[in-house]
């Protein structure tokens, strides 16, 4: 039975559970709390399944061009994929191609080293300083490609603008991805690099600002140059990713920049009385941009916790990794989910 001796093996990555029971507080893989802008349901629910006898539109035209409109780029500076898992894995698949290992944080999301193991990719994880910020003098060594998010994850830990320019100053050889996940929760966005750096791909998603985890869209914008890449090693391997239910509802999600704002506003305030209430509890905590805290209790090790959270039916995120073992990844929730996790807390630290 040789034809075991040839498969690819790989380990996958684990995604966060997906429960689903009615009363939990699921604070787990950092998802919107809120529903998305009241154009989607309207889309969805007007939408006509007739058209569904036909192949959707490869190019993805209308989300292409109403992301383009949004962020003010050309339309043929934008890439959609099915959520930013998939444009980032075809990025890996085309930009990093080098015998040079890439490089990306020893603490990150952990999808990049499941891709770079399946694509075949050498890789090396310059570690993180003892505040788990990311040293940017570790990406100026010889490499075959960057790739880090920003803020990072699960940590939450934003890099200057400056820095990641640094960062790109010191790189005009390879592609640097900055995975800009969580950006819109108060960070700066590369975007307005890409026009002076044509080695960037910005990569974004609608999982987690947007309130569309549940859709599956992420896009890059880059240079002309770089997205033309990308579109032919996607249609080398599928030409329609983007279904026509995606593309009809998805530009609703873009459409309405009044409702995103007024939903950032709710998240990042609760976010920062959940620094507050969390410091009173005892934990301790990275300053985070993003939508969820990565916390340490003093005395309570992260793994008890998070078992007895459990047991509450309260969800979060546990990662039983070298030098992140004790800490808990906290998904911002709506204010009566955080009261709820602050009021279990105060009993199981008790
Ligand atoms: C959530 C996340 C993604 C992927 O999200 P999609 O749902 O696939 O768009 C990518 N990068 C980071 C750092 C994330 O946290």
């Amino acid at each position: 039975m040789a034809w075991k001796d040839h498969v690819r093996r790989v380990e996958p990555y684990t995604p966060g559970e997906q429960p689903n029971k009615p009363s939990m507080v699921k604070l787990n893989t950092n998802e919107c709390p809120y529903p998305p802008a009241p154009g989607v349901a309207k889309a969805a629910a007007e939408f006509d399944a007739d058209c569904l006898r036909l192949y959707p539109d490869p190019n993805a035209g209308v989300l292409v061009r109403e992301l383009a409109a949004y962020y003010q780029v050309d339309p043929d500076q934008v890439f959609v994929g099915v959520g930013s898992d998939d444009v980032l894995a075809t990025a890996f698949l085309t930009f990093f191609n080098s015998d040079k290992p890439i490089l990306f944080p020893d603490i990150t999301y952990s999808f990049y080293s499941v891709w770079a193991d399946v694509y075949r990719i050498p890789y090396q994880r310059p570690a993180l300083d003892e505040q788990f910020r990311i040293r940017k003098e570790d990406y100026y060594q010889e490499n075959g490609g960057v790739v880090f998010p920003n803020p990072n994850a699960p940590t939450g830990v934003l890099m200057p603008l400056s820095e990641v320019e640094d960062i790109l100053r010191h790189n005009p050889d390879v592609v640097v991805i900055v995975d800009e996940a969580y950006i819109d929760f108060g960070g700066f966005s590369a975007l307005e690099l890409v026009d002076r750096y044509e080695n960037l791909l910005v990569v974004q998603t609608f999982s987690k600002s947007r309130a569309m985890a549940g859709m599956r869209i992420g896009f890059a914008i880059g240079s002309a140059e770089l997205i033309r890449a990308m579109q032919d090693v996607r249609f080398s391997i599928n030409s329609y990713t983007m279904n026509q239910p995606a593309l009809r509802i998805g530009v609703e999600a873009v459409r309405d920049a009044a409702y995103f704002k007024q939903t950032l506003t709710k998240i990042t305030a609760t976010r920062e009385e959940a620094k507050r209430r969390l410091a009173e509890l005892g934990f301790t905590f990275p300053d985070s941009k993003a939508n969820f805290i990565f916390a340490a209790h003093r005395t309570v090790p992260a793994k008890e916790i998070f078992e007895a959270l459990k047991k509450e039916d309260i969800y979060v995120r546990y990662f039983d990794a070298p030098r992140i073992d004790n800490y808990l990844r906290i998904t911002v929730g709506t204010d009566a989910q955080m009261e709820k996790l602050y009021e279990v807390l105060g009993k199981i630290l008790a």
